[in-house]
Protein backbone atom coordinates (compact mmCIF):
# COMPACT_ATOMS: atom_id res chain seq x y z
CA UNK A 1 0.00 0.00 0.00
CA UNK A 2 1.40 3.25 -0.62
CA UNK A 3 1.08 6.51 0.64
CA UNK A 4 -2.69 7.55 0.22
CA UNK A 5 -4.01 4.19 0.33
CA UNK A 6 -3.02 2.44 -3.25
CA UNK A 7 -4.22 5.31 -5.28
CA UNK A 8 -0.65 5.38 -6.97
CA UNK A 9 -0.58 1.76 -7.78
CA UNK A 10 -4.38 1.91 -9.34
CA UNK A 11 -3.25 4.61 -11.06
CA UNK A 12 0.43 3.09 -12.27
CA UNK A 13 -1.27 -0.25 -13.56
CA UNK A 14 -3.76 2.11 -15.53
CA UNK A 15 -0.66 3.73 -17.29
CA UNK A 16 -2.34 7.61 -15.74
CA UNK A 17 0.64 8.21 -13.98
CA UNK A 18 3.75 9.91 -15.03
CA UNK A 19 7.75 8.38 -15.34
CA UNK A 20 8.60 10.22 -11.90
CA UNK A 21 4.93 8.72 -10.13
CA UNK A 22 3.01 12.47 -10.59
CA UNK A 23 -0.10 12.08 -12.21
CA UNK A 24 0.24 12.85 -15.47
CA UNK A 25 -1.69 15.71 -16.98
CA UNK A 26 -3.83 14.61 -20.02
CA UNK A 27 -2.69 15.92 -23.04
CA UNK A 28 -5.09 18.50 -24.05
CA UNK A 29 -4.50 19.95 -20.13
CA UNK A 30 -0.70 19.92 -21.10
CA UNK A 31 -0.94 21.67 -24.11
CA UNK A 32 -3.80 23.99 -23.04
CA UNK A 33 -1.58 25.49 -20.29
CA UNK A 34 1.79 25.97 -22.83
CA UNK A 35 -0.29 27.72 -25.12
CA UNK A 36 -1.66 30.08 -21.97
CA UNK A 37 1.72 30.26 -20.66
CA UNK A 38 3.39 31.54 -23.72
CA UNK A 39 0.54 33.56 -25.23
CA UNK A 40 0.59 30.89 -28.34
CA UNK A 41 -2.31 30.44 -30.35
CA UNK A 42 -3.97 27.29 -29.34
CA UNK A 43 -4.55 24.84 -32.35
CA UNK A 44 -4.02 22.24 -29.65
CA UNK A 45 -7.26 21.40 -27.43
CA UNK A 46 -10.52 21.01 -29.30
CA UNK A 47 -12.80 23.99 -28.40
CA UNK A 48 -14.74 26.35 -30.13
CA UNK A 49 -13.53 29.87 -29.34
CA UNK A 50 -17.04 31.86 -30.21
CA UNK A 51 -20.11 30.94 -28.94
CA UNK A 52 -23.20 28.79 -30.43
CA UNK A 53 -26.97 29.36 -31.48
CA UNK A 54 -28.16 32.00 -28.97
CA UNK A 55 -31.57 30.07 -28.59
CA UNK A 56 -29.51 27.43 -26.87
CA UNK A 57 -27.78 30.14 -24.71
CA UNK A 58 -30.99 31.93 -23.84
CA UNK A 59 -32.50 28.16 -22.61
CA UNK A 60 -30.28 27.65 -20.54
CA UNK A 61 -30.53 31.50 -19.37
CA UNK A 62 -34.43 30.63 -18.92
CA UNK A 63 -33.83 27.76 -17.33
CA UNK A 64 -31.50 29.00 -14.57
CA UNK A 65 -34.47 31.85 -14.09
CA UNK A 66 -36.97 29.58 -14.04
CA UNK A 67 -35.29 27.42 -11.42
CA UNK A 68 -34.43 24.39 -13.18
CA UNK A 69 -31.40 24.18 -10.47
CA UNK A 70 -31.61 20.61 -8.88
CA UNK A 71 -31.33 17.32 -9.59
CA UNK A 72 -32.88 16.50 -12.65
CA UNK A 73 -34.34 12.95 -13.26
CA UNK A 74 -31.75 10.18 -13.06
CA UNK A 75 -31.96 9.28 -16.91
CA UNK A 76 -32.06 13.26 -17.82
CA UNK A 77 -35.31 15.07 -18.19
CA UNK A 78 -37.93 13.73 -20.21
CA UNK A 79 -38.14 16.77 -22.67
CA UNK A 80 -34.44 16.05 -23.93
CA UNK A 81 -34.86 12.38 -24.15
CA UNK A 82 -37.81 12.98 -26.14
CA UNK A 83 -35.93 15.37 -28.33
CA UNK A 84 -32.90 13.28 -28.51
CA UNK A 85 -35.09 10.37 -29.81
CA UNK A 86 -36.80 12.86 -32.71
CA UNK A 87 -33.32 13.81 -33.24
CA UNK A 88 -32.21 9.97 -34.25
CA UNK A 89 -35.72 10.18 -36.44
CA UNK A 90 -35.07 13.17 -38.13
CA UNK A 91 -31.39 12.41 -39.53
CA UNK A 92 -31.20 8.70 -39.06
CA UNK A 93 -34.80 7.27 -39.44
CA UNK A 94 -34.36 5.28 -36.10
CA UNK A 95 -37.04 5.20 -33.82
CA UNK A 96 -36.15 5.10 -30.12
CA UNK A 97 -38.57 5.25 -27.01
CA UNK A 98 -37.15 8.23 -24.89
CA UNK A 99 -38.13 6.67 -22.00
CA UNK A 100 -35.97 2.91 -21.89
CA UNK A 101 -33.47 3.81 -24.99
CA UNK A 102 -32.17 7.43 -24.09
CA UNK A 103 -29.90 8.13 -21.41
CA UNK A 104 -28.53 11.54 -20.78
CA UNK A 105 -25.10 11.63 -19.54
CA UNK A 106 -22.29 13.44 -18.12
CA UNK A 107 -20.90 14.38 -22.27
CA UNK A 108 -20.33 11.62 -24.04
CA UNK A 109 -17.15 11.05 -21.78
CA UNK A 110 -19.54 9.90 -19.01
CA UNK A 111 -21.13 7.78 -21.46
CA UNK A 112 -18.26 6.32 -22.62
CA UNK A 113 -16.84 5.62 -18.82
CA UNK A 114 -20.34 3.64 -17.71
CA UNK A 115 -20.34 2.04 -21.07
CA UNK A 116 -16.98 0.34 -21.00
CA UNK A 117 -17.11 -0.14 -16.66
CA UNK A 118 -20.86 -1.64 -17.31
CA UNK A 119 -20.05 -4.15 -19.74
CA UNK A 120 -16.85 -5.25 -19.46
CA UNK A 121 -15.12 -8.01 -16.96
CA UNK A 122 -11.86 -7.97 -16.03
CA UNK A 123 -9.51 -9.44 -18.81
CA UNK A 124 -11.99 -8.95 -21.47
CA UNK A 125 -10.39 -6.97 -24.91
CA UNK A 126 -11.65 -4.08 -26.01
CA UNK A 127 -10.85 -3.05 -29.65
CA UNK A 128 -10.52 0.58 -30.75
CA UNK A 129 -8.55 2.34 -33.90
CA UNK A 130 -5.43 3.56 -33.46
CA UNK A 131 -4.84 6.50 -33.05
CA UNK A 132 -7.98 6.28 -30.08
CA UNK A 133 -9.29 9.77 -28.51
CA UNK A 134 -7.34 9.22 -24.84
CA UNK A 135 -9.98 9.15 -22.41
CA UNK A 136 -10.36 5.65 -24.30
CA UNK A 137 -7.12 4.07 -23.02
CA UNK A 138 -7.58 5.66 -19.52
CA UNK A 139 -11.19 4.38 -19.29
CA UNK A 140 -10.03 0.68 -20.68
CA UNK A 141 -6.87 0.27 -18.32
CA UNK A 142 -9.34 1.02 -15.41
CA UNK A 143 -12.36 -1.06 -16.01
CA UNK A 144 -9.11 -3.58 -16.09
CA UNK A 145 -9.92 -4.60 -20.16
CA UNK A 146 -7.07 -5.63 -22.47
CA UNK A 147 -6.97 -2.67 -24.99
CA UNK A 148 -6.68 -3.96 -28.43
CA UNK A 149 -6.41 -2.16 -31.55
CA UNK A 150 -6.45 -2.04 -35.49
CA UNK A 151 -4.21 1.01 -37.24
CA UNK A 152 -5.68 3.39 -39.07
CA UNK A 153 -2.35 4.78 -41.33
CA UNK A 154 -1.41 7.87 -42.89
CA UNK A 155 -2.71 9.72 -45.14
CA UNK A 156 -5.77 7.84 -45.31
CA UNK A 157 -6.36 6.83 -41.71
CA UNK A 158 -8.86 4.19 -43.37
CA UNK A 159 -8.89 0.68 -41.57
CA UNK A 160 -7.59 -2.23 -43.43
CA UNK A 161 -10.30 -5.07 -43.58
CA UNK A 162 -8.27 -8.52 -42.79
CA UNK A 163 -6.72 -6.70 -39.66
CA UNK A 164 -9.50 -5.46 -38.70
CA UNK A 165 -10.95 -9.54 -38.98
CA UNK A 166 -8.10 -10.56 -37.35
CA UNK A 167 -8.22 -8.29 -34.23
CA UNK A 168 -11.61 -9.35 -33.42
CA UNK A 169 -12.06 -12.97 -31.85
CA UNK A 170 -14.48 -14.31 -29.23
CA UNK A 171 -12.31 -12.44 -26.50
CA UNK A 172 -13.69 -9.33 -27.32
CA UNK A 173 -16.19 -7.67 -25.29
CA UNK A 174 -16.20 -3.94 -27.09
CA UNK A 175 -15.42 -2.85 -30.24
CA UNK A 176 -15.21 0.78 -29.81
CA UNK A 177 -15.99 2.91 -32.52
CA UNK A 178 -15.37 6.20 -33.23
CA UNK A 179 -16.91 7.74 -36.28
CA UNK A 180 -16.25 10.37 -37.43
CA UNK A 181 -12.90 9.65 -36.15
CA UNK A 182 -10.73 12.22 -33.55
CA UNK A 183 -7.96 12.84 -33.74
CA UNK A 184 -7.48 11.89 -37.81
CA UNK A 185 -11.37 13.24 -38.87
CA UNK A 186 -11.38 10.29 -40.86
CA UNK A 187 -15.29 9.11 -41.72
CA UNK A 188 -15.67 5.26 -42.14
CA UNK A 189 -17.47 3.81 -44.89
CA UNK A 190 -20.39 1.85 -45.32
CA UNK A 191 -18.54 -1.20 -46.49
CA UNK A 192 -16.18 -0.69 -42.48
CA UNK A 193 -19.20 -0.38 -40.67
CA UNK A 194 -21.42 -3.56 -42.24
CA UNK A 195 -17.62 -5.56 -41.19
CA UNK A 196 -18.15 -4.21 -37.87
CA UNK A 197 -21.61 -5.42 -37.43
CA UNK A 198 -20.87 -8.71 -39.17
CA UNK A 199 -17.65 -9.20 -36.64
CA UNK A 200 -19.60 -8.68 -33.82
CA UNK A 201 -22.31 -10.70 -34.73
CA UNK A 202 -19.90 -13.64 -35.59
CA UNK A 203 -17.85 -12.92 -32.27
CA UNK A 204 -20.95 -12.13 -30.37
CA UNK A 205 -19.67 -8.50 -29.22
CA UNK A 206 -21.28 -5.13 -28.05
CA UNK A 207 -20.67 -2.18 -30.55
CA UNK A 208 -20.17 1.28 -28.22
CA UNK A 209 -19.86 4.02 -31.29
CA UNK A 210 -18.53 7.27 -30.14
CA UNK A 211 -20.37 9.96 -32.58
CA UNK A 212 -19.47 13.28 -31.20
CA UNK A 213 -18.67 14.73 -34.73
CA UNK A 214 -21.99 13.52 -36.41
CA UNK A 215 -22.69 17.28 -37.73
CA UNK A 216 -19.21 18.19 -38.53
CA UNK A 217 -19.12 16.78 -41.55
CA UNK A 218 -17.73 17.76 -44.93
CA UNK A 219 -18.78 16.21 -48.23
CA UNK A 220 -19.51 12.38 -46.85
CA UNK A 221 -21.85 10.99 -45.10
CA UNK A 222 -22.23 10.04 -41.45
CA UNK A 223 -23.51 6.61 -41.32
CA UNK A 224 -24.53 5.80 -37.77
CA UNK A 225 -23.28 2.30 -36.61
CA UNK A 226 -26.98 1.76 -34.94
CA UNK A 227 -28.77 2.24 -38.25
CA UNK A 228 -26.99 -0.51 -40.35
CA UNK A 229 -29.35 -3.55 -40.28
CA UNK A 230 -28.54 -6.08 -37.28
CA UNK A 231 -26.53 -3.26 -35.02
CA UNK A 232 -29.61 -1.86 -33.16
CA UNK A 233 -29.64 -4.86 -30.97
CA UNK A 234 -26.00 -4.99 -29.72
CA UNK A 235 -25.17 -1.12 -30.09
CA UNK A 236 -24.40 1.74 -27.59
CA UNK A 237 -24.37 4.94 -29.46
CA UNK A 238 -22.62 8.03 -27.60
CA UNK A 239 -23.08 11.27 -28.71
CA UNK A 240 -22.77 14.64 -27.10
CA UNK A 241 -23.92 18.52 -27.56
CA UNK A 242 -20.24 20.04 -27.20
CA UNK A 243 -19.30 20.01 -30.55
CA UNK A 244 -22.83 20.54 -32.26
CA UNK A 245 -23.39 23.70 -30.65
CA UNK A 246 -20.53 25.04 -29.15
CA UNK A 247 -20.77 24.49 -25.61
CA UNK A 248 -18.09 21.87 -24.94
CA UNK A 249 -18.12 23.03 -21.41
CA UNK A 250 -21.71 21.97 -20.38
CA UNK A 251 -20.82 18.30 -20.86
CA UNK A 252 -24.33 17.15 -21.95
CA UNK A 253 -24.38 13.78 -23.83
CA UNK A 254 -26.42 10.77 -24.47
CA UNK A 255 -26.31 7.28 -24.75
CA UNK A 256 -28.84 5.51 -26.87
CA UNK A 257 -29.30 1.87 -27.99
CA UNK A 258 -31.95 -0.49 -26.99
CA UNK A 259 -33.13 -0.64 -23.54
CA UNK A 260 -31.17 -3.55 -22.20
CA UNK A 261 -28.05 -1.85 -23.40
CA UNK A 262 -29.39 1.65 -21.79
CA UNK A 263 -30.23 -0.26 -18.58
CA UNK A 264 -26.54 -1.65 -18.06
CA UNK A 265 -24.56 2.10 -18.98
CA UNK A 266 -27.49 3.93 -16.40
CA UNK A 267 -26.42 1.40 -13.72
CA UNK A 268 -23.14 2.01 -13.44
CA UNK A 269 -24.13 5.93 -15.04
CA UNK A 270 -26.05 6.64 -11.52
CA UNK A 271 -23.23 5.92 -9.38
CA UNK A 272 -20.69 7.93 -11.56
CA UNK A 273 -22.16 11.62 -11.64
CA UNK A 274 -26.13 10.18 -10.74
CA UNK A 275 -26.91 13.52 -12.57
CA UNK A 276 -25.73 16.70 -14.15
CA UNK A 277 -26.38 20.00 -16.20
CA UNK A 278 -30.02 20.63 -14.80
CA UNK A 279 -30.57 23.95 -16.92
CA UNK A 280 -28.66 22.74 -19.33
CA UNK A 281 -30.48 20.01 -20.54
CA UNK A 282 -33.40 21.91 -21.84
CA UNK A 283 -30.78 23.96 -23.87
CA UNK A 284 -29.89 20.56 -25.56
CA UNK A 285 -33.45 20.28 -26.39
CA UNK A 286 -33.84 23.38 -27.96
CA UNK A 287 -30.78 22.68 -30.25
CA UNK A 288 -31.62 19.14 -31.33
CA UNK A 289 -34.67 20.87 -32.34
CA UNK A 290 -33.16 23.59 -34.60
CA UNK A 291 -34.13 23.04 -37.97
CA UNK A 292 -32.04 21.09 -40.61
CA UNK A 293 -30.24 24.33 -42.11
CA UNK A 294 -28.76 25.13 -38.94
CA UNK A 295 -26.61 21.79 -39.07
CA UNK A 296 -26.53 22.41 -42.52
CA UNK A 297 -24.24 25.77 -42.16
CA UNK A 298 -22.73 24.42 -38.96
CA UNK A 299 -20.68 22.05 -41.11
CA UNK A 300 -20.30 24.68 -43.79
CA UNK A 301 -18.73 27.40 -41.31
CA UNK A 302 -16.45 24.49 -40.09
CA UNK A 303 -15.52 23.62 -43.42
CA UNK A 304 -14.49 26.59 -44.46
CA UNK A 305 -12.76 27.34 -41.53
CA UNK A 306 -10.53 23.85 -42.36
CA UNK A 307 -9.79 24.73 -45.67
CA UNK A 308 -8.67 28.05 -44.23
CA UNK A 309 -6.16 25.83 -41.88
CA UNK A 310 -5.33 23.54 -44.44
CA UNK A 311 -4.63 25.72 -47.49
CA UNK A 312 -2.26 27.67 -44.46
CA UNK A 313 -0.74 24.03 -43.72
CA UNK A 314 0.27 23.57 -47.54
CA UNK A 315 1.27 26.88 -47.66
CA UNK A 316 4.25 26.06 -45.42
CA UNK A 317 5.02 23.40 -46.45
CA UNK A 318 3.44 20.85 -44.65
CA UNK A 319 1.47 17.45 -46.27
CA UNK A 320 -1.75 16.75 -44.59
CA UNK A 321 -4.36 13.91 -44.82
CA UNK A 322 -7.40 16.83 -45.53
CA UNK A 323 -10.29 15.97 -43.31
CA UNK A 324 -13.60 14.69 -43.78
CA UNK A 325 -15.20 15.67 -40.68
CA UNK A 326 -14.40 16.61 -36.86
CA UNK A 327 -12.08 20.01 -35.66
CA UNK A 328 -8.58 18.42 -36.68
CA UNK A 329 -6.05 18.05 -39.60
CA UNK A 330 -3.42 15.85 -39.40
CA UNK A 331 -0.32 17.37 -40.96
CA UNK A 332 3.11 15.39 -41.36
CA UNK A 333 5.94 17.59 -39.61
CA UNK A 334 9.07 15.39 -41.12
CA UNK A 335 8.51 17.62 -44.62
CA UNK A 336 10.16 20.45 -42.54
CA UNK A 337 12.96 18.41 -41.27
CA UNK A 338 11.01 17.08 -38.11
CA UNK A 339 11.44 13.88 -36.88
CA UNK A 340 9.67 13.81 -33.12
CA UNK A 341 6.43 15.54 -33.70
CA UNK A 342 6.34 15.43 -29.80
CA UNK A 343 9.19 16.89 -29.15
CA UNK A 344 8.93 19.52 -32.27
CA UNK A 345 4.90 20.65 -30.34
CA UNK A 346 6.73 21.51 -27.01
CA UNK A 347 8.91 23.76 -29.21
CA UNK A 348 6.06 25.30 -31.75
CA UNK A 349 4.99 27.94 -28.92
CA UNK A 350 8.31 29.48 -29.19
CA UNK A 351 9.44 29.07 -32.57
CA UNK A 352 6.27 30.64 -33.85
CA UNK A 353 3.44 31.07 -31.43
CA UNK A 354 1.52 28.06 -32.14
CA UNK A 355 0.17 25.01 -30.51
CA UNK A 356 -0.69 21.90 -31.43
CA UNK A 357 -0.76 17.89 -30.39
CA UNK A 358 1.48 15.47 -31.45
CA UNK A 359 -0.44 12.56 -33.04
CA UNK A 360 1.77 9.57 -30.68
CA UNK A 361 -0.34 10.93 -28.06
CA UNK A 362 -2.60 9.40 -29.35
CA UNK A 363 -1.30 5.88 -29.85
CA UNK A 364 0.61 3.05 -27.61
CA UNK A 365 4.24 3.84 -27.03
CA UNK A 366 5.40 0.98 -29.03
CA UNK A 367 3.43 2.56 -32.36
CA UNK A 368 5.21 5.62 -31.70
CA UNK A 369 7.88 5.11 -34.72
CA UNK A 370 4.54 4.73 -37.00
CA UNK A 371 3.03 8.36 -35.83
CA UNK A 372 6.60 9.84 -34.91
CA UNK A 373 6.33 13.11 -37.16
CA UNK A 374 2.47 13.63 -37.75
CA UNK A 375 0.65 16.41 -35.74
CA UNK A 376 -3.02 17.81 -34.98
CA UNK A 377 -3.98 21.27 -35.62
CA UNK A 378 -7.55 22.06 -35.11
CA UNK A 379 -9.75 24.53 -36.90
CA UNK A 380 -12.85 25.02 -34.93
CA UNK A 381 -10.96 28.54 -34.23
CA UNK A 382 -12.21 32.20 -35.19
CA UNK A 383 -11.25 32.61 -38.98
CA UNK A 384 -8.74 35.39 -38.18
CA UNK A 385 -6.97 33.14 -35.80
CA UNK A 386 -6.74 30.40 -38.39
CA UNK A 387 -5.07 33.15 -40.61
CA UNK A 388 -2.60 34.18 -37.72
CA UNK A 389 -1.70 30.55 -37.42
CA UNK A 390 -1.23 30.21 -40.79
CA UNK A 391 0.58 33.03 -41.47
CA UNK A 392 2.99 32.22 -38.21
CA UNK A 393 3.75 28.77 -39.49
CA UNK A 394 4.43 29.81 -42.91
CA UNK A 395 7.40 31.27 -40.90
CA UNK A 396 8.82 27.80 -40.51
CA UNK A 397 9.00 26.75 -44.10
CA UNK A 398 11.11 30.21 -45.05
CA UNK A 399 13.85 29.23 -41.89
N1 LIG B 1 -15.17 11.51 -27.82
C1 LIG B 1 -14.40 12.14 -28.71
C2 LIG B 1 -13.96 11.44 -29.92
C3 LIG B 1 -14.02 13.46 -28.47
O1 LIG B 1 -13.24 14.10 -29.35
C4 LIG B 1 -14.46 14.10 -27.30
C5 LIG B 1 -14.04 15.47 -27.00
N2 LIG B 1 -14.07 16.37 -27.15
C6 LIG B 1 -15.26 13.40 -26.43
C7 LIG B 1 -15.59 12.10 -26.70
C8 LIG B 1 -15.76 14.01 -25.16
O2 LIG B 1 -17.00 14.54 -25.29
P1 LIG B 1 -17.72 15.29 -24.08
O3 LIG B 1 -17.02 16.59 -23.92
O4 LIG B 1 -19.12 15.40 -24.51
O5 LIG B 1 -17.53 14.44 -22.88
N1 LIG C 1 -11.86 16.31 -27.31
C1 LIG C 1 -10.95 17.41 -27.17
C2 LIG C 1 -9.77 17.20 -28.09
O1 LIG C 1 -9.59 16.16 -28.65
C3 LIG C 1 -10.42 17.58 -25.79
C4 LIG C 1 -11.26 17.26 -24.64
C5 LIG C 1 -10.44 17.17 -23.39
O2 LIG C 1 -9.63 18.04 -23.11
N2 LIG C 1 -10.61 16.12 -22.67
O3 LIG C 1 -9.00 18.11 -28.22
Amino acid sequence: MDEHGGWQRTAAGAGLLAPDGSIAATIFAEMSALAARTGALNLGQGFPDEDGPEEVLEAAREAISNGENQYPPGRGIPDLRLAIAEHQKRFYGLTLDPDTDVLVTAGATEGLAAAILALVEPGDEVLTFEPFYDAYGGLIALAGAEHRTVQLRWPTFQPDHDELRRAVSDSTRIILVNNPHNPTGAVLDRATLELIVELAHRHDAIIVTDEVYEHLIYGATHIPVASLPGAWERTVTLSSGGKTFNTTGWKVGWATGPAALVTAVTTVKQYLTYVNGAPFQPAMATGLRLPDSFFRETAAKMQAKRDILADGLRAAGFPLSLPSASYFIVADASALGVEDAAEFCRRLPSLVGVVGIPITAFVHADRHPDYRSLVRFAFCKKESVLQEAATRLAALGRD
